[in-house]
């Protein structure tokens, strides 16, 4: 058991010696080719080896680490879809990029997401940032700024782990999204309870309704990826299409999908 502040002071060590990784997971299209990843938090710790965000994420969350890691992680992901855009076999690729509230709410949020792309060369377009609807508790309006100010450069928005927050129609209404995302606990037991199963189709036809594409994460078994074809949805991400994975092993993967030659 370690104290907080203990593990707090050994993020941020971790931090200065870039010991936090990127892994990418995924996320295939209705015939199971790859059409992006998402980027996920690793932290390769020099004595306890590799440690999922559950180790780390709330501590960095509340202690503000976030917005270093944060940056970390953007930076890490506008590289590696520089180097995608510049290979013609790739350049299709997306990448989605976990932002967390403390994040966004930052003054220049939208600068550092540009002067992280400027910086790496890359193009907007492939980029995509995943929001949670803990943002909307700092307003609306002001969300809705400074999504629009990154749409014109050509910034694509999903937003993640839907269902399980505040979630408003209202607001699903103006926030200029492009995918919404259905949460994992809806899925994974979607096939075991009538009420998971009635969301996951709602969500679906909510995407259909607002021009929305919907993405199913933590799908598992085809089983539930059948479920989820059949009720209209063309987007999945899951450990059915592959686990978060070092660049070296997704590349390999990407070739085996046919997502490259
Ligand atoms: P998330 O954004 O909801 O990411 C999806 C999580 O589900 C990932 O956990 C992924 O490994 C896991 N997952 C994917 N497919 C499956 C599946 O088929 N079954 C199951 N059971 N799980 C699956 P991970 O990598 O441990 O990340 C946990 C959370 O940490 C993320 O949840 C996200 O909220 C946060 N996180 C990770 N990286 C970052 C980051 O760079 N910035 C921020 N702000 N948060 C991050
Ligand atoms: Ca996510
Ligand atoms: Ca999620």
């Amino acid at each position: 058991v370690e104290s907080r502040a203990s593990l707090e002071k050994e993020i941020r060590g971790g931090l200065k010696r870039r010991e936090f990784l990127v892994y990418y997971q995924p996320q295939v299209d209705g015939d199971g080719r790859i059409q992006g990843v998402e980027a996920l938090a690793r932290w390769q710790h020099p004595q306890r080896g590799l440690l999922a965000p559950g180790v780390f994420i709330d501590l960095a969350e509340s202690s503000g680490l976030i917005l270093s890691l944060g940056q970390q992680v953007l930076e890490i992901a506008c590289d590696q879809l520089a180097v995608w855009q510049a290979d013609a076999a790739t350049r299709h690729l997306s990448i989605s990029v976990n932002v967390s509230a403390r994040q966004f709410r930052q003054a220049d949020f939208v600068e550092r997401i540009i002067g992280a792309l400027k910086h790496a060369g890359a193009n907007p377009v492939g980029l995509k940032l995943e929001l949670t609807e803990s943002m909307m508790l700092e307003g609306v309006d002001g969300v809705i700024a400074k999504m629009q100010a990154l749409k014109q450069h050509g910034v694509v928005f999903s937003l993640d782990d839907f269902g399980t927050g505040y979630s408003s129609l209202a607001y699903l209404k103006r926030l200029p999204l492009d995918q919404i995302k259905i949460d994992q606990s809806f899925v994974r037991d979607a096939l075991l309870d009538n009420n998971d199963a009635t969301i996951t189709r709602t969500v679906l036809a909510l995407g259909e309704t607002f021009g929305l594409s919907v993405i199913a994460e933590g799908v598992e078994t085809v089983a539930q990826h059948q479920f989820l074809e059949q009720h209209g949805c063309k987007a999945f991400q899951g450990y059915l299409f592959g686990k978060p994975l070092p660049i070296e092993t997704l590349t390999e993967l990407l070739r085996d999908n046919g997502a490259i030659s």
